[in-house]
């Protein structure tokens, strides 16, 4: 029997994967139920890369980025329109609106 060295399932002698959770077992040794002080090293050496992980951090980069832009794009394009004559009468609406609406509140 070889004992897992990451979750201590008994695989087969010979095995070179572990059955139960594919860890492997080139280095673990076939014995007592003792966790081998080998452990960490054959965790940080045989491990292996993560499968692409920057290009995924790249992709999120460009999506924060389209939404940062998205944002900035809203406010220039909000103070371009608020310049206008049409963009100064419904923000002095809106204004006037909210101070009756305030008003009344602290009428009420
Ligand atoms: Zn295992």
């Amino acid at each position: 029997m070889i004992v897992c060295p990451n979750c201590e399932t008994e695989n087969p002698v010979g095995s070179r994967f572990c059955a139960e959770c594919g860890a492997s077992l080139a280095t673990a040794k076939p014995a007592p139920r003792e966790t081998p002080p080998t452990a960490p090293e054959w965790r940080m050496s045989d491990a292996g890369p993560l499968p692409e992980p920057r290009r995924g951090r790249r992709k999120w980069l460009w999506f924060a980025l389209a939404i940062i832009g998205a944002c900035l794009l809203c406010c220039v394009a909000f103070f371009v329109w608020s310049a206008t004559d049409a963009g100064q009468g419904v923000l002095n609406d809106a204004s006037t609106r909210f101070a009756e609406v305030s008003t009344e509140a602290a009428a009420e």
